[in-house]
């Protein structure tokens, strides 16, 4: 039986469910860098630099194995630029019995390929991307029948099914989560360690090339390019951070720090999400670390929780809530998106660092992502789709089914509250506590109205009274909200005053 094997562009493992009975001698494995989903958003050019070259070099490693491979080059005169184009060219061209393929990581691909068997009369097989820990019949499981979806409680059934980091039934340690633990300002002088960077060999320089004449007005430096784009490469990358990382990561997990990108974080999200790495093997190295004496438990547990709770977790509450999710907009808000999220041009100096960071490295950190963009976001009511399309462009490792929850839910509260119990609203001072930003900075966290002030902190009382009808009976916001009801109404008026003035002079104080 001859098989059209379909991979996508974050598909590039070998195991991967749709390879894995695959027959050398039979089967045609179809590759294509399609237009569509390069353009579909202006995607930064790492990110397509990143993701084209490690499928063309994941290709020449499928046909060191004699496998039939039809690789469609986004500059080959005949590529129609759709998944749809060139299956039906390649079913027409191969002839094959069947297709296989592994489910996607985006709501609209899995609706396009549940129409092909209908369109191309032929048997289309969408087999369950098993890279992930948990299967989606496992999340809806757990999901079943409870209230409230906490991500602690999911993460705490993973330890039990992998026993990772268990003795018995109980948590290694005593403790599920070590988060206290993990909340530590970078102090002077700390010598931080180097990154790992790889020089772009003579397929990705031509990547490069082509991302430069074909993308050139996108988001984004395209170089200097210094991602890993094979396995290989990939696994050194994973090695250096679990020997010289991973010790700290869990004291500085979330610090933040002027002109300094990646401190003790791993950088391997892009590689776990398109497939060089798997998530099962990035625990089991951390967990060895711990074992072997070489990183303490609360930086081993704090990072196996990023993977094995958060990342299946949000992958989970996609598959659940889609395709409704994406139309959520709790906070009701319509703000646009600031100039300088794709400028970096603002005086707001925590801002202007973290997109900065962005449009150099198509990269941040969970923080900066979380709680200087994704925070100025949800004070100023950014119009959740807009700050969804931003984060889906600026990052390598955006992907929907990841991106999507992180934004609308953790960091917008734009679903009411399945992903966090309360928004991650913060004012200055906890930029200023986990940063040394403040100290370069126009303003100061330290004032809090009138000229000088931080922004953050009118912003953040402005955001409470806007939204009290929706959030002050939350009862995780109980505290802000007696504060609020105790302030004088003429230090209210100011908060106000204050804030319409800043959204002014940003240039959204039009609500849409
Ligand atoms: C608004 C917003 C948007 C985000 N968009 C994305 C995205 O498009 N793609 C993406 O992979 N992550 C996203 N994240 C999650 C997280 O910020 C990144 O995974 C992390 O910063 C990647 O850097 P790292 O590899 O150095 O991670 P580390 O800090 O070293 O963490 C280790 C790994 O844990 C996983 N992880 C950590 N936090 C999360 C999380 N909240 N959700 C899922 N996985 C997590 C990642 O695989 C990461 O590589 C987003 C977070 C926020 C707040
Ligand atoms: S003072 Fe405010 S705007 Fe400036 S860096 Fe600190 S938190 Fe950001």
């Amino acid at each position: 039986m001859k098989t059209l094997r379909l991979i996508l562009g974050d598909q590039l493992t070998r195991t991967v469910s749709s390879l894995q009975d695959l027959n050398p001698a039979d089967d045609v494995v179809l590759m294509v860098e399609v237009h569509d989903e390069t353009t579909y958003v202006r995607h930064h050019k790492q990110k397509i630099v990143l993701v084209l070259t490690a499928m063309r070099h994941f290709a020449n490693r499928l046909r060191d194995e004699a496998a039939h491979i039809d690789y469609v080059k986004l500059n080959d005169p005949s590529n129609s630029g759709s998944f749809t184009g060139e299956l039906e060219r390649a079913i027409k061209q191969h002839r094959p019995d069947k297709v296989v393929v592994t489910e996607p990581g985006e709501w609209r691909v899995l609706e396009m390929m549940q129409s092909w068997e209908t369109e191309f009369g032929i048997p289309v097989e969408i087999r369950e991307d098993d890279r992930f820990l948990a299967s989606l019949a496992e999340f809806n499981q757990w999901a079943e029948g409870r209230k409230s979806l906490r991500m602690e409680f999911f993460y705490r059934e993973m330890r039990r099914k992998t026993g990772w980091l268990m003795v018995g039934k109980d948590p290694e340690g005593g403790q599920w989560n070590y988060d206290a633990s993990n909340r530590k300002k970078i102090p002077k002088n700390l010598p931080l360690p180097p990154r790992e960077r790889f020089a772009p060999d003579e397929t990705t320089q031509e990547v490069i090339n082509l991302v430069k004449e074909k993308f050139g007005d996108h988001f984004g430096d395209v170089e200097p390019f210094g991602w890993a784009v094979t396995r290989p490469d990939a696994l050194e990358a994973l090695d250096h951070f679990i020997a010289v990382c991973l010790p700290q990561f869990g004291d500085y997990q979330d610090a933040m720090q002027t002109e300094q990108d990646f401190l003790f974080h791993s950088v391997i999200s892009p590689y776990i999400n398109i497939g060089l790495l798997e998530p099962r093997e990035v625990c089991e190295a951390a967990i060895a670390a711990y074992y072997a004496e070489k990183a303490p438990l609360a930086a081993v547990e704090g990072f196996v929780r990023q993977i094995l709770g958060w990342r299946e977790y949000v992958r989970g509450i996609y598959w659940l809530k889609m395709p409704e999710y994406k139309e959520t907009n709790f906070l009701d808000a319509k703000r646009p998106l600031p100039e300088f999220y794709w400028t970096a041009e603002t005086d707001l100096h925590c801002l202007a660092d973290t997109i900065r960071a962005t449009k150099q490295n198509g990269y941040a950190h969970h923080i900066q992502r979380l709680m200087i963009t994704g925070n100025f976001a949800l004070l100023t009511g950014i119009d959740p789709d807009l700050v969804n399309e931003w984060y889906m462009i600026v990052y390598a490792d955006a992907f929907e089914w990841v991106e999507l929850p992180n934004t609308h839910g953790m960091a917008l509260h734009a679903d009411g509250g399945y992903l966090g119990s309360k928004p991650y609203a913060a004012s200055g001072s906890y930029i200023n506590k986990m940063s040394n930003y403040c100290a370069s900075c126009a303003y100061s966290p330290k004032v809090k109205l009138g000229d000088g002030a931080c922004p953050f902190n009118y912003l953040y009382w402005y955001f409470l009274i806007q939204n009290g009808d929706k959030l002050s009976k939350n009862p995780r916001m109980g505290m802000p909200y007696r504060t609020l009801a105790k302030m004088a109404p003429e230090k209210r008026n100011e908060i106000v005053e204050n804030a319409e003035r800043f959204l002014r002079t940003i240039g959204i104080e039009d609500r849409g």
